[in-house]
């Protein structure tokens, strides 16, 4: 059976903690698109790792896990990625990546610096990985397949025509220094010894794997709102963040994915530029971001504060709309504890209208959120294993949000660690 933990909102919803937990059962998990600009943080026996590349099950030594060909495959970042868990005493992990996969060269993440530069205050906020242009080359079709690595003849033509093409936005656009094809090829040349021991044909693979009934997870990067698609474009990523592309991105047929679980946070959280509605500033959200996640609301690979608002109804349904969510594994809730009272954006108004659609970006910008006042529960929910056990006000914020997504909440995460959740039967 396929399972794919994707994100509700703009990302860090906690998803690495959920596949972790799910994991346990699992016996594949699969990375399907996106690359090393967001990380996971997962805190087990082993210690806390921030992963960028990996799925997050390679801390279990009966998965395999695997670099679907969706990815932005950085190469030095996964070997670094492996070298250091091994390091922390973690079994090595059976590492499988896709022979369709392609590369992030290093001229991507140089391309990427380039243009945020010349961009100045007009930025989208890249995490500078080289991730946009990256998949510019791949739909170009001018980008490198793993499966590519192996034809030498055609890496020595490709390396060519890929320089003539960059070297005139280096030259003219960029002002920066030229790209010389034997050092392209050099580079090439160092990644298939790295990468050659685990490259394998993904969708055969799991076209087996689902047929002798495995139990495989497809975890998702960022969030419903960062979708190239279906997000805040363009403030948004450059692959697809939903589960339906979980097919492709894996190479599986779509009606096998069964369940969708759709992790939502409890708060609002977002890194990046870009309309944020229900964002609060100052020293309210100061302490919601220091409170937040496990040790601050920070990018896991850029270390940037993230934005902070409360939870917002509009884009968090949405989000599941758009998932296709049959389960919300709602996220630190935890944190919450604190306040008095929480607001929670119900409602988006637009130049006077109140809608709970979410519109597209233009009109975005205009919206200010509508905000319903729950009373909080001050008191700390961690520890918590049973529903029934959580304060009566925790409850109700739960079923009213859950109420207002019009999905089913059946997982709450109340700490970081890998056993803290209550499940709930719906
Ligand atoms: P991801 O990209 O969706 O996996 O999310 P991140 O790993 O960037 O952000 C989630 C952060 O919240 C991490 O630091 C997790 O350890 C932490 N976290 C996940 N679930 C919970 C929770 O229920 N409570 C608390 N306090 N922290 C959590």
């Amino acid at each position: 059976m396929v399972k794919a933990v994707v994100g509700a909102n703009w990302g860090d919803e906690g998803k690495g903690k959920i596949t972790d937990m799910l994991g346990e059962k699992a016996d594949i998990i699969v990375r399907f698109q996106g690359g090393a600009n967001a990380g996971h943080t997962i805190i087990n026996e082993y210690g806390k790792f921030a992963l960028h590349t990996l799925p997050s099950g390679v801390f279990y030594e009966h998965t395999t896990s695997i670099i679907g060909n969706g990815v932005a495959l950085n190469i030095p970042v996964l070997f670094e990625e492996i070298q250091t868990i091994i390091d922390q005493g973690v079994p090595k992990p059976k590492i499988l990546v896709s022979d369709r996969a392609q590369i992030v060269m290093s001229y991507h993440i140089l391309f990427d610096q380039y243009e945020e530069e010349r961009l100045g205050g007009k930025s989208f906020g890249s995490t500078k990985s080289g991730i946009a242009p990256f998949y510019s080359d791949k739909f170009a079709k001018i980008g490198f397949q793993v499966s590519e690595l192996f034809d030498d003849e055609l890496l020595k033509e490709k390396v060519v025509r890929v320089c003539e093409q960059k070297n005139v936005l280096l030259e003219y656009l960029y002002h920066k220094p030229l790209l010389k094809p034997e050092e392209l090829y050099a580079e090439l040349k160092e990644y298939k010894r790295m990468v050659e021991p685990y490259v394998c044909d993904v969708s055969l693979f799991l076209h087996d794997a689902i047929k002798a009934g495995k139990e495989i997870l497809l975890e998702g990067q960022l969030g419903s709102l960062k979708d190239t698609d279906h997000g805040i474009y363009p403030m948004v990523t450059s692959s697809s963040t939903l589960a339906a592309y979980g097919a492709i991105g894996a190479g599986i047929p779509p009606y096998e994915i069964k369940q969708i679980i759709t992790v939502c946070k409890a708060y609002s959280s977002s890194v990046g530029a870009g309309a944020f509605v229900s964002e609060i500033f100052g020293g309210e959200a100061d302490e919601l971001r220091r409170r937040g996640g496990d040790g601050g609301e920070f990018g896991a690979t850029t270390g940037r504060p993230r934005r902070m608002g409360w939870f917002d109804v509009v884009a968090s349904k949405y989000g599941c709309r758009m998932q296709g969510a049959t389960d919300v594994a709602f996220t630190v809730l935890d944190v919450l504890g604190y306040l008095d009272e929480i607001p929670v954006c119900v409602a988006y108004d637009i130049d006077g209208e109140i809608t709970t659609n979410f519109p597209t970006t233009h009109l975005l910008e205009k919206a200010k959120p509508v905000l319903e006042i729950l009373p909080g529960w001050k008191s700390d929910i961690r520890g918590i294993k049973k529903y029934e056990e959580l304060p009566e006000n925790c409850r109700k914020y739960i079923e009213f949000i859950e109420e207002k997504l019009g999905y089913p909440i059946t997982m709450i995460s109340n700490g970081p660690g890998r056993d803290e959740i209550i499940y709930r039967n719906k």
